[in-house]
């Protein structure tokens, strides 16, 4: 029985992990809020209901991490935590009664605000100047943004002159970075007109601007803050209220839409009012912040690992509004998967025009019996792809009749295949266009090779031109210079920058160029790891299925598509060629035998050269290691980077094992 919860468990911590990463590092989230955070709810249930299979390293012990290598990290005097979540009127009352169980008879009095949906910093001003800004990272860490964050205008560089002589010497403010929609629309809009790819939502957006290495750019793009803390050894003022007024009196940017509730009930009519206005503002919102105003009544709940007993998210439904559904067509994907697309009346939801919603599969068709004509319920939570709900049957067309799937390709006219077992309808032609396009835009988008300036409409462009059809032929482009030049809208200049990019893709790192092949199963998350354990291409083709699933969290369907994939003579061909141009086939990576560190626990600190501080965990965790954030007597080895924070100096007190990043390496290879 626990074996098969423990699966379960395993299963829903991989996808949490993998979905957290495209959310927090990428900025490019592949599910809505609201799927995620049903996920993510169920493996709370399951760990609450079986606590002896808590582990350190699950998604729910920790906040989810935004580091990179891309900056210095710094490390936070006081963790940034996240905050626990409630979805409705009795998670409400239940976080209220929680309060009381442990204040007993205090008077408590609650501080509501609203919960901005963009991205957490922390900023220091000492003597009155801003002097450092950094991210949440993995809470105790974060990453110095000081340069980017000086670029937004809304946060003053020096505080409030009228009132410097109460300034105490040293605070630290904590805010939300966020991108109002109206600048987001015209950000997007300049990227559509450059062919740029598009930010999914203000949220990815503000988070992929934050992380930008030019301040100059980041200068251009309308970021603005609103600051909801402050932490001072020097100014005491008892209550979070008096806090967030004063904030406001030294020149800082502080949200007018909070009120002090003296209860439950009253912190529920601001939820509601908020959840039903929530468009009326110039920003988007996700819910409203709930704090204990007292700040001995805070100290006293204290926290637990990833957020703050103290405060809870009241998280808004999705939004969803009705509209008529015209079509539905039928899209190829790069890998000859058909995907069936609601054609909709266009209506304005959350911030932007919706006109078409996946309806995934027909057995989702079939299941809520969605038939052209019908008027929809179109849902899309602050997130990536609207979705259809549900149907309207009292306004169903009288005609109207079921939907089919169709029997031949619509881009090739290839007659369509069902593989035994699966939802999904295929195309099998290799040379379907349309599956040749979406392989070439997988292969050149943000998370693969990253080709700027070679997306969807220029690739379309190129294939029905003939100049591409393969993945060499991006690298061949710069023999079509004179052709090039030829079409359209393609000036000197964006031909040299084109063919920089396409030049600049070659060095990118051995796992994205395996992701960009687009090999089944094989995503983002899974490349990293394989190329985490074999360290060349050709020790990969090398490897049989049981090396390959040796891997922790790789399975039968990853090392099948792999072994197939290699099996076919023709790509070979393919990687052969792109090896000629030169693209990356090694991986810098060390390779270790899976399980070697079972038993054994560590702390890592300090700014390390070869790897992010996340990347050393996951190695540690891949070999069965233990991760934890403090250190202890239980801790079996500290691994030290450069400028070390205390967890150094207590590791030194108690005598545990310091590991220096060769040390750390040579014990993972050994
Ligand atoms: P969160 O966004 O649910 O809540 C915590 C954050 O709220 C804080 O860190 C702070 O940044 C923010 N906040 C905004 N206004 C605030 C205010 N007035 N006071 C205090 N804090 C305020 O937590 P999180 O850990 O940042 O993210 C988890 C959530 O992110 C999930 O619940 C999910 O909705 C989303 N997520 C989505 C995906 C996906 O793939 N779609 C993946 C990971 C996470």
């Amino acid at each position: 029985m626990d074996n098969q919860i423990l699966l379960k468990i395993e299963k829903l911590r991989k996808e949490i992990r993998e979905l957290d990463y495209n959310y927090y590092v990428q900025a490019n989230p592949k599910v809505s809020d609201f799927e995620y955070d049903k996920l993510y709810r169920e493996l709370v249930d399951l760990e609450t209901n079986h606590p002896h299979l808590i582990t350190p390293d699950s998604p729910t012990q920790r906040v989810g991490s935004d580091l990179t290598k891309d900056f210095p990290s710094v490390e936070h005097k006081i963790p940034m935590l996240s905050l626990s979540n409630s979805y409705n009127e009795e998670e409400l009352f239940q976080f209220d009664n929680r309060i009381r169980e442990q204040l007993l008879e205090e008077k408590i009095e609650y501080v509501a605000e609203l919960k901005i949906d963009g991205v957490s910093v922390s900023i220091i001003y000492e003597n009155g100047l801003l002097k450092r800004a950094a991210t949440r990272g993995d809470g105790f860490t974060g990453e110095e943004i000081t340069n980017n964050i000086r670029t937004i205008k809304s946060i003053p560089l020096s505080l409030s002159k009228k009132k410097i002589s109460n300034i105490p010497n040293s605070i630290e403010v904590r805010g939300e970075v966020f991108m109002g929609l109206a600048g987001f629309k015209r950000l997007n809009e300049e990227r559509n007109a450059n062919e740029e790819k598009l930010f999914a939502n203000p949220r990815n957006s503000t988070a992929g601007t934050l992380k930008l290495q030019n301040p100059q750019i980041v200068s251009r793009r309308p970021l603005d803050i609103f600051i909801y803390y402050l932490y001072s050894d020097e100014k005491t003022f008892t209550h979070h209220f008096e806090n967030l007024e004063y904030l406001a009196t030294l020149g800082l940017k502080v949200n007018s839409n909070k009120k002090l509730c003296g209860s439950i009930q009253e912190v529920l009519e601001f939820c509601k009012y908020w959840e039903q206005n929530r468009n009326t503002l110039p920003y988007e919102i996700d819910g409203v912040v709930v704090k204990v105003n007292s700040l001995e009544q805070q100290n006293k709940l204290g926290s637990i690992a990833k957020a703050p007993r103290w405060a809870v998210a009241y998280k808004f439904k999705a939004q969803e509004v009705k509209t008529l559904l015209h079509k539905i067509t039928w899209q190829v994907g790069r890998t000859g998967a058909l995907t069936p697309v609601a054609e909709l009346e266009p209506v304005f939801l959350a911030g932007s025009t919706i006109s078409r919603a996946t309806l995934h599969n027909i057995e989702e068709i079939e299941r809520k019996d969605i038939r052209e004509g019908d008027t929809v319920f179109i849902e899309k939570g602050g997130d990536v792809i609207p979705k259809v709900l549900r149907v309207e049957i009292e306004h169903r067309p009288p005609n109207s009749v079921r939907s089919e799937p169709p029997l031949y390709c619509p881009a090739c006219s290839t007659t369509l295949k069902k593989v035994e077992g699966e939802v999904a309808i295929y195309c099998d032609n290799p040379d379907c266009p349309a599956q040749t396009k979406g392989k070439l835009i997988h292969f050149a988008s943000r998370g693969a090779m990253d080709i700027e300036g070679l997306g969807e409409a220029i690739i379309n462009h190129f294939v029905d031109q003939g100049f591409l059809k393969t993945f060499p032929d991006i690298y061949r482009l710069k023999e079509r210079k004179i052709e090039i030049k030829e079409l359209e809208k393609f000036g000197e200049k964006s031909i040299e920058n084109l063919l920089s990019a396409i030049e600049e893709s070659k060095t990118k790192p051995f796992d994205r160029v395996l992701f960009a092949l687009g090999i089944r199963f094989v995503g983002s998350g899974a490349a990293k790891k394989i190329c985490g354990n074999f360290n060349s291409l050709h020790d990969l083709m090398k490897a049989d299925k049981d090396a390959i699933e040796a891997i922790h969290d790789i399975g039968p369907s990853i090392s099948n598509s792999l072994i197939s994939y290699f099996a076919n003579e023709k790509n070979i061909k393919l990687l052969e060629e792109l090896k000629n141009f030169g693209l990356t086939f090694t991986s810098k990576n060390i390779a270790g035998a899976p399980g070697k560190l079972e038993h054994l626990t560590f702390v890592v600190t300090g700014s390390l050269s070869n790897f992010s501080r996340d990347e050393a965990k996951l190695k540690i965790v891949e070999l069965g290691g233990k991760v934890t954030s403090s250190v202890s007597k239980k801790t079996d080895y500290v691994v030290v980077g450069e400028s070390p924070g205390s967890k150094y100096d207590k590791a030194k007190s108690l005598g545990i094992k310091i590991l220096t990043e060769d040390e750390f390496k040579k014990l993972l290879i050994i």
